[in-house]
């Protein structure tokens, strides 16, 4: 069985905002119990930037994004070196992953870190996660890493996320605001009422909120994986381990799509946009065969090959995505060379069927499947 585990900032700092060297303790023995219990498990840990304000002495103070770079830059071997040194007395080996967002765009990568962490997970050590701050583009950051945890639950096939925090679970209202505010025990299905209905409590230690973890939870269940928000506590995992449940349970969705499909749909962001004309949309949504280049009217964007793509109809609507197999340099040139008239060599698969996915709502309407 495999968990991953997200911890926050706030749950991992004492009042003055240091990382607390109980608090990794608890965790750590936790996870031990876990492993005793034989539940793999992959720790996604935040704390490097609230370590770095302490060793420099920050405070609270609001910083800019380079500073929090910075800062991550110098707290995260520090992060490491606690767990590390914590881990040893009980014999257990960490290691350390730090990813950024395009990680998971990129087949080739998406898959390494999945062949990385089963190599770790099989060696019994803990693969310990974090955002790698350093490099990580403004617009795309992870932030909070509760997005992070649930993009890695789905790439090692977790059969749980769970997500801890300061507070012990999704609740109608504000609760430290709203007297009488009551705890949501489970969500099974997503509406916009519900993620109204998340107070947000970020703080200057950690980014997220509420909201954050509610969009985690929706990508890890929407892909089958059962997800939890509770509080961390001495002894919290070992208790949920044994069913005695705390904190909001959101119910997994049945595993509908095949890894590689899910991650084409949901994970991956394309890099580009092919249109194609009505027979290459028949084939591709009715015929359930592979893009080929006689299809293609016209492209958009920089991709390589392995990118993903959206692949539009003519009526500029997105029936699918798919790994294009040529990049967009070659497809434009030969695009060029079709226009002047001139022969085309022979290509293969522009998109080949078993990496396509359509998200057409309805399918092409003289369908008939
Ligand atoms: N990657 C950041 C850190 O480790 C996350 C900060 C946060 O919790 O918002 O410090």
């Amino acid at each position: 069985m495999r968990w991953v585990v997200k911890i926050g900032s706030n749950s991992l700092t004492d009042e003055n905002g240091s990382i607390s060297q109980d608090k990794i303790l608890f965790l750590i023995e936790d996870i031990v119990h876990l492993r005793h219990e034989g539940v793999d498990v992959v720790l996604v840990s935040s704390g490097a930037i609230a370590y770095g304000r302490a060793l420099l002495g920050k405070g609270s103070k609001p910083l800019t994004l380079p500073e929090k770079q910075a800062l991550a830059a110098l707290g995260q071997p520090h992060l490491l070196a606690h767990y590390r040194d914590t881990a040893d007395h009980f014999g257990l080996k960490v290691a350390q992953l730090l990813l950024t967002r395009s990680d998971f765009d990129r087949r080739e990568r998406y898959v390494r870190i999945r062949q990385t962490t089963d190599v770790l997970l099989a060696e019994q050590v803990l693969p310990i996660v974090n955002e790698n701050d350093t490099v990580s583009v403004a617009e795309i950051r992870f932030g909070d890493n509760d997005i992070l945890s649930a993009l890695l639950a789905i790439n090692i096939e977790a059969d749980r996320l769970i997500i801890l925090t300061d507070i012990d679970g999704l609740y109608d209202a504000p609760p430290l605001k709203v007297p009488g505010a009551k705890k949501i025990e489970r969500v099974e299905t997503w509406d916009d009422a519900l993620l109204l209905k998340a107070s947000d409590r970020g703080s200057v230690l950690g980014t997220g909120g509420m909201q954050s973890k509610l969009n985690a939870a929706r990508l890890a269940t929407e892909a089958g994986i059962e997800t939890w928000v509770m509080r961390f506590e001495r002894g919290s995992l070992e208790r949920h381990f044994r069913g005695e449940h705390t904190g909001t349970q959101f119910v997994a969705a049945p595993r509908s799509l095949s890894p590689k499909k899910r991650w084409l749909s949901k994970i991956s962001r394309p890099l580009g946009t092919i249109w194609v004309d009505d027979g290459a949309r028949e084939a591709l949504l009715d015929k359930h065969k592979s893009l080929l280049f006689p299809g293609i009217v016209r492209l958009e964007g920089h991709f390589e090959a392995h990118d993903t793509v959206r692949v539009v109809d003519l009526k500029n609507d997105e029936i699918g995505r798919g790994i294009a197999l040529v990049s967009a340099v070659d497809l434009t040139l030969l695009l060029e060379r079709r226009q002047r008239g001139e022969a085309v060599p022979p290509v293969k698969e522009i998109i080949h069927r078993d990496g396509w996915v359509t998200t057409a709502a309805q399918p092409s309407s003289n369908s008939s499947f």
